[in-house]
């Protein structure tokens, strides 16, 4: 639900509570208090004979008596007020749990995100996408028994010359996969696919395959020469391991998802509950 709709679906109640709690209908034409408890730059509640044609605009048309006092409600709100005025509402008993939930699942018909739909959805997203990323790349990086110390990296190094696969530079070499570990490309944390890399071309490589970034091929067969070397095969276009990390994919992302659900609503009940 829109914020500006679920404030006027409250309005009635909320003028109820405060008709019989002076404290809080004080507090909600409190400017100050608003701000600290909505966010919003306007009191909830703001009396009728103090609106002038400056700020008409900034409130709902329709007049309320609370307290005996004539009223209007604020109408400056944004998608980044929908937690705190649900929480203010709990916090007050205006609403309990079960009104939150019946919200939520209204919410969920109309696919809309209850949580802040607008701030929060792309961080949410990204954090999904982290954690499917990270267990598709803790799948590749295990993947076989092979294991390689130090000893086998300065091998390598030396391999290339103890310079960078890529440009040649000498300073300050870092491990690259020379094949990124993700579910596109499946590249493994296997000896055979890591290469050294001054830091400049590690950023720049981002998530291409040495053979898509390099332009010479004679840096690239140096590369698959060194891969054949230390009996690394690429699983490349393995639709069969690709669909397996897909189906892993996605498991984790649901994961995710179900327990930000079962937090969100903890995080309410425990409102509710102080
Ligand atoms: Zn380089």
């Amino acid at each position: 639900m829109k914020i500006g709709k679920l404030v006027k679906t409250h309005i009635e109640k909320i003028n109820l509570f405060c008709e019989n709690e002076e404290s809080a209908f004080k507090e909600l034409l409190n400017p100050e208090y608003c701000k600290d408890t909505f966010g919003i730059n306007y009191p909830f509640y703001e009396e009728v004979n103090l609106i002038d044609d400056k700020l008409h605009r900034r409130y709902y048309t329709t007049t309320y008596t609370v307290r005996g006092k004539a009223v209007r409600i604020t109408n400056h709100w944004f998608p980044e007020h929908h937690d705190s005025f649900l929480k203010y509402l709990l916090s007050k008993k205006i609403i309990n749990y079960k009104d939150l939930e019946q919200l939520n699942a209204n919410e969920q018909e109309t696919k809309h995100c209850i949580r802040n739909p607008r701030k929060n959805t792309r961080y949410k997203g990204n954090a999904i996408g982290n954690s499917s990323n990270l267990l598709v790349r803790n799948i590749l990086s295990n993947l076989g028994l092979e294991q390689f110390n130090k000893d086998d990296w300065l091998k390598t190094k030396k391999y290339f010359d103890n310079s960078c696969a890529y440009c040649g530079n000498k300073d300050s070499l870092i491990m690259e996969h020379a094949i990124p570990i993700n579910k596109e490309l499946l590249g493994e944390h296997k000896l055979g696919n890591i290469v050294p890399s001054c830091k400049k071309c590690n950023v720049k490589k981002g998530n291409k395959r040495f053979d898509n970034f390099l332009d010479d091929n004679k840096k690239i067969e140096y590369i698959r020469q060194y891969m054949d070397e230390k009996n690394y095969v690429p699983l490349g276009d393995n639709e069969q391991v690709r669909a397996i990390l897909e189906m892993a994919y996605e498991e984790v992302s649901i994961v995710s998802k179900r327990y930000i659900a079962i937090l969100n609503g903890l995080s309410y009940k425990q409102q509710e509950n102080t």
